[in-house]
Parts: C-alpha cells; structure tokens; sequence
C-alpha cells in the first residue's frame, strides 16, 4: 500500500503531523476518499497551501475534494528525487545538481528563473529533454519566484518531506504490518510533541541574547515570538543593515525606496511605508509568505522611518 503522510509546521518552525493515510493504488478516486476523509479530521477546514509529489491524480484529487482557494504546490523534494530516475546522466555533469537546484529553490522573480533556466539548458544541451520541458510547463506549482504571493509560512517543503520519511521509514521494514506501523506512527507522533512541549518551555523560560542591545523592535519582537521565529526576525534585521536605498517618490502619505545589497543583489526591491497608516509593503513579498517582516522594510522602518520621521523604534 502507498502510505500518505500528511505533515505541516508548528509555531516553532518544525514538523507536526496531522495525520497518516494509505490507500492501495493512485488513482484519482483513492485520493479523493484520502482528501476528504482528511478534511472530515479537520473539521472540513481545507489548508490553505498544500505541497505534494508530482501526479496527476493527486491534482485532480485536490481539485475535486478541497476549496478552489487551495493553494497547490510541488514539493521540491519529491522534484529532486525523481530527477535522479529521469534526469539522471544529467545529473553527474559537473556543476548540474548545483544548478538545477538554485532554480528549484533559490529564485526570487521569473525573470531571475526564466535568466537561469535559459543559462542551464544552453550551458547542459538540455532543452529538448521531455521531462525538463514538462517541469518547465508547470513552473508555476513549484518554482518559489510564482507562489510568493500564496501563505505558506516559510515551509521548505523539501524539509518537511525528508524528516517525515526518515522518522517512519528508518524505523520500520517492508515485511511489517498495519500493527507496527500503528506503534511506529505513534512512537513518532508523542516524540514529535514531546519536543515541541521542550520548544515551548524553553520559549517561555528562555531571555535570548539580543544581537544589538537597546533596539526596541528587537525587544517588542523577541517578547512576542517563539525562539525560532525571533531568529528569523532578527536575521532579516541584520540583512537589512546592509542595503543601501534611494528615494523612490516621497509622497505624502506614501513614501517609496528601492533598496539593495551593493555588489550582490541582480533586482532592486521597492518598499512604500504609508506615514499615515504606517502600514508597510515590499516587492518581495516576504510578510505574505511568512508572516514576518522582511529585511528590505526593517530597514525602511529602523534606519529611514524613524530618522525622517524622529520616532523611535
Ligand atoms: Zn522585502
């Protein structure tokens, strides 16, 4: 039977499952008993992104049971594993895997991935290769430059995939039964929890070291997030301290800059901050995804806001 995890991501950044399924074959019906029985555990509230192996089944399966709002993405993991059975002589060129793996994770707009896969199949001869030209057709479920603008909170699918499998697969064999999977599932399920429970306490014990004393968005952000999502605030922070910006148009209430790292960054970002609202929002989407603010409007708020506008953050 084909086991069917269903894994998401808790406040702390790591893996939570909601639940296991196995259905005998892939045909679109089995999928729509898997989706809709997982929609009845949840109280048929369907996710708002949900990420998956490459089938055309699986598609049809999300279209037919959950609400046409879902947001349905490949998972990357999935991508690189069958690559290895259709692409595998490319592979093994030099230089290939790092390549083809930038543009699977790595690329911010289509005109960086659209540079970046032209530069690959020039470079590899590679253009004509069935599998290739099919994943380039469905770009937009799994290339990150397309699904910015969708809520996802920052999963990596790739990671959520290879913990998954290593906790449940490393553990059993393929001559074990329904039963041993039962107390394997179980197993992981409470060492799951157990450590998200370890998460929590340290998080409401912990007084992490700030990396710049006497910030105030720092304090006010390490006050209100889990450890592992200050962290990610405050490395945003940092980044920001390195872009250099230019007026973008000053406005009143509206006041735009486009920002970028000096030497490193092909594409400017723009962020306009609203003096009246003081609402903020960033070409790169990031907050969208995620969230959390992104580097480009900490700096706007830290280093340009409240210079212009004496207000202290
Ligand atoms: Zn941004």
């Amino acid at each position: 039977m084909i086991c069917a995890p269903f894994v998401g991501m808790n406040h702390h950044g790591k893996n939570v499952m909601f639940g296991m399924g196995f259905i005998l074959n892939e045909r679109t019906e089995s999928f729509d008993w898997l989706f809709d029985t997982f929609l009845h555990s949840m109280g048929r509230k369907s996710p708002i992104t949900i990420m998956t192996d490459q089938a055309q089944a699986i598609a049809a399966g999300i279209r037919n049971i959950f609400l046409s709002t879902v947001h349905h993405r490949l998972c990357v993991w999935h991508l690189e594993q069958n690559s290895k059975k259709h692409i595998g002589a490319l592979r093994a060129l030099e230089g290939f895997t790092d390549l083809f793996g930038y543009l699977l994770k790595y690329c911010e707009t289509p005109a960086e991935f659209e540079y970046f896969w032209k530069r690959m199949c020039h470079k590899y001869k590679c253009e004509n290769d069935d599998w290739l030209c099919d994943l380039y057709k469905i770009k937009e479920m799994w290339c990150p430059a397309y699904s910015k603008k969708y809520w996802s909170g920052g999963i990596l699918p790739y990671q959520r995939s290879e913990t998954t499998n290593k906790s449940v697969s490393q553990r059993l064999n393929k001559t074990q039964g329904l039963c041993d999977f039962y107390h394997v599932f179980l197993d992981v399920v409470s060492e799951w929890r157990s450590k998200e429970g370890g998460r929590d306490y340290n998080t409401l014990r912990g007084n992490r070291h700030l990396a710049f004393a006497n910030i105030g968005i720092l304090v006010h952000a390490r006050s209100l997030y889990t450890i592992q999502a200050y962290v990610l605030f405050e490395e945003e922070f940092i980044r920001g301290t390195t872009y250099d910006h230019v007026d973008n148009g000053l406005c009143f209430p509206e006041y735009s800059y486009l920002l970028w790292r000096p030497g490193k960054d092909i594409i400017k970002h723009e962020v306009v901050f609203n003096k009246e609202t003081h609402a903020v929002c960033c070409t790169c989407m990031y907050f969208t995804k995620t969230g959390l603010l992104c580097s480009h409007s900490l700096r706007v708020i830290f280093c340009i806001v409240c210079v212009i506008f004496h207000k202290s953050i």
